[in-house]
């Protein structure tokens, strides 16, 4: 099987909104009036973002998860993709799964793809995104204020956990690391919730190398600082009561574990109701987990408001 018939096999599709799509030298995109665009671009190297046993299927749908994330976080409704594919052979297997879980979800998200690259070298899945917002709406990370709540989307340190698991550095029984495991090899974006914040959340940003990385690149971009209560956080791992999970361990994963691919907001303590409705009508689950001060740190305080020292660190390529 050639390049072209390859491309043409397993990810042309008619186009929808593009008015062109693949097959030209270029795909042609009408902005619609009042709209801004908003692009994003993620990539997975194999052995770096994922094991080489993963299943096709899983990995087509995560490596565009990971970049509607991006466009969530910016309260973008996305609208389209470009696919850049790095292979070591046309394995039809291989290809078939993975277009297959990766066009799964562009159909659920409507999101189209309208180009990309083909070329062989070592496994590598680089995917560009495309989404709009109402002009002057994207939500960004340099406008958090002091006295905005801090919220997070559906539940953190999960993935970590599978991952843990994976390296084999922990056990735990099967339909815990099960739920873990979906959560790391199957994330939901939270595009519908990122969409229905625009014009509530003041600032946001999507949980990809860690709680605490992550907002902290919403505070300092904002010049603020947030307090955390530690009692919210302990809640936030979906299978926390499901195991004995060591309590440091949990936190741990929570605030630093990465792969979570969950909102981190803030919003005004008046917005709460409007928080909480947007919640409601994306079926996300939602948790205030502090405040944002104007002391430029990021503290975490117990029950009693005492701050807890802590060593956690959010993942970093190149540390
Ligand atoms: P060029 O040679 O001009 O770079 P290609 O021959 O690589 O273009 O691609 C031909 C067409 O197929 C283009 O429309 C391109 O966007 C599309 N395409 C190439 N690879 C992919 C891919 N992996 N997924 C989707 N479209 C692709
Ligand atoms: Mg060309």
């Amino acid at each position: 099987m050639g390049e072209f018939e390859l491309i043409e096999r397993y990810f042309k599709r008619p186009s929808r909104q593009a008015a062109v799509g693949i097959g030209d030298d270029c795909a042609i995109w009408t902005p619609r009036p009042g709209y801004q665009l908003a692009f994003s671009a993620d990539m997975l190297v194999e052995g770096r973002h994922f094991l080489p046993t993963v299943n096709p299927q899983l990995l087509g749908h995560k490596a565009l998860a990971v970049n509607l994330s991006d466009l969530a976080a910016c309260g973008a409704t996305p609208r389209a993709f470009l696919l850049s594919l790095s292979l070591p052979r046309a394995d039809e297997a291989w290809l078939s799964g993975f277009s297959q879980g990766l066009l799964a979800l562009a159909d659920a998200q409507a999101c189209e793809l309208i180009g990309g690259d083909t070329t062989q070298g070592p496994l590598n899945i680089a995917i560009t995104v495309m989404g709009e917002t109402p002009l002057g709406q994207a939500i960004l990370r340099r406008t958090a204020q002091a006295g905005d709540d801090v919220y997070v989307s559906g539940h953190l340190g999960d993935a970590r956990l599978a991952l843990e698991v994976f390296r084999g550095n922990l056990n735990v029984p099967q339909a815990v690391f099960e739920v873990a495991r979906a959560r790391m090899e199957k994330p939901t974006p939270r595009t519908a919730l990122g969409a229905s914040l625009r014009g509530i959340a003041s600032a946001m940003a999507d949980v990809s190398d860690g709680l605490l990385g992550d907002l902290g690149h919403i505070l300092k971009a904002s010049g603020v600082g947030a307090q955390l209560s530690l009692q919210q956080l302990s809640g936030l791992m979906l299978t926390r009561d499901d195991w004995d999970c060591p309590r440091e361990c949990g936190l741990r994963w929570v605030l630093s574990g990465g792969d979570d691919y969950e909102l981190v907001f803030t919003a005004s303590p008046n917005a709460q109701h409007a928080v909480e409705a947007a919640a409601l009508s994306t079926g996300t689950r939602v948790t205030r987990i502090g405040r944002v001060t104007e002391d430029p740190h990021l503290l975490l305080v117990d029950d009693n408001g005492d701050v807890v020292p802590h060593d956690f660190r959010s993942f970093d390529h190149f540390a």
